[in-house]
């Protein structure tokens, strides 16, 4: 390697070699919000709804409503407390949401059949999606879920903390920017196992479904509800967003499979992968399509710089 390799590159050849993997492993990635786009309904209204009426629409909660749900969603915790409202009863209650329909498969068959790693991001909490993805079988289908973390103290009451802090993004809550998380994902598979994203799709329904899929890249795919407020405010501001990722409209789990499996990128792969043995030196597959190999430049081009620019502050500008 030469001296003038970037401080990126030499940060991944000494991970690299300090793990003992040598070979770059070239994958896709699906990455998925939770409320309303796993499951059907909004897990945190869902067990509001546990409180007797007149305390959801009491002045003590609605004044909060308004300023932070986390705060919000904490007071409802302690009312269901107060209540006598019990762990047992929220698990219940979690565990019995519906998928929204064909998401069980979809989810298991990326992970089974196409090769794909999978992710959730969500301003849930871990408390629910653990329950909800322990409940349908798919724990072992997730590498990792970034959420709100939470657990039941000695009382029984849900205590739930910030992802993290953060005022750097106005497109999302102080409490969690999916786009940050979804890109220090993608560095840190990079950085620490030798892992690439051919390509990388967003799964999402909701306003804070935007910030991750602006910075997407061209080769990657922003896949929003349809009829829901992710795809109501891409489409409406479609010119001023710039968005560069391909964009596929779903309207439950079965539909996005079909449209995903059609993809000409993923089919090419899988033929490719089917047809070609693997060669010994790392040769990768998709240098046989000129059209794919084009768009792996582009984005191994923003995978450099995104690495670069996570590897710590420029030593001189441009
Ligand atoms: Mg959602
Ligand atoms: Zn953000």
């Amino acid at each position: 390697m030469s001296s003038s390799s970037s401080a990126a590159a030499t940060v991944s050849a000494e991970v690299a070699a300090n793990c003992g993997l040598g070979k770059q492993q070239r994958r896709r990635l699906a990455a998925f919000d939770f409320d309303h786009t796993i499951v059907s309904q909004n897990t945190d209204t869902v067990v509001r709804d546990l409180l007797p009426t007149e305390l959801i629409t009491s002045n003590a909660l609605n004044r909060l409503e308004n300023d932070s749900w986390t705060e919000y969603m904490a007071e409802v915790f302690r009312m269901l407390h107060a209540q006598q409202v019990t762990e047992a009863r929220i698990r219940d209650t979690i565990r019995g949401i519906p998928e929204v329909p064909g998401f069980v498969r979809l989810i298991k068959h990326l992970h089974k059949k196409l090769n794909f790693d999978l992710i959730i991001i969500s301003d849930s909490n871990s408390v629910f999606i653990d329950e909800w993805v322990r409940a349908h079988n798919l724990s072992d289908c997730f590498q990792a879920i970034f959420t709100n973390p939470a657990e039941f103290d000695e009382n029984g009451l849900l205590l739930v903390r910030p992802h993290h802090q953060q005022t750097d993004c106005k497109l999302s809550a102080s409490n969690l920017c999916k786009g940050r998380v979804l890109e220090h994902f993608v560095i840190e598979q990079d950085l620490r196992h030798n892992i690439r994203y051919d390509h990388v799709f967003y799964v999402g329904d909701g306003n804070n479904d935007i910030c991750p899929v602006l910075r997407q890249r061209a080769c990657d795919f922003a896949c929003a509800r349809q009829g829901f407020a992710m795809e109501k405010h891409l489409i409406k501001n479609r010119n001023k967003l710039k968005l560069r990722a391909n964009l596929l409209i779903w309207r439950n789990g079965f539909e996005l499979l079909e449209q995903m499996s059609a993809l000409p990128q993923l089919q090419l792969q899988q033929q490719l992968k089917l047809s070609m043995p693997t060669v010994p030196g790392g040769a990768t597959v998709e240098s046989q399509s000129q059209s794919l190999a084009l768009n792996n430049a582009d984005c191994k081009a923003e995978m450099a710089r995104r690495a670069s620019a996570a590897a710590g502050p420029t030593q001189s500008p441009q």
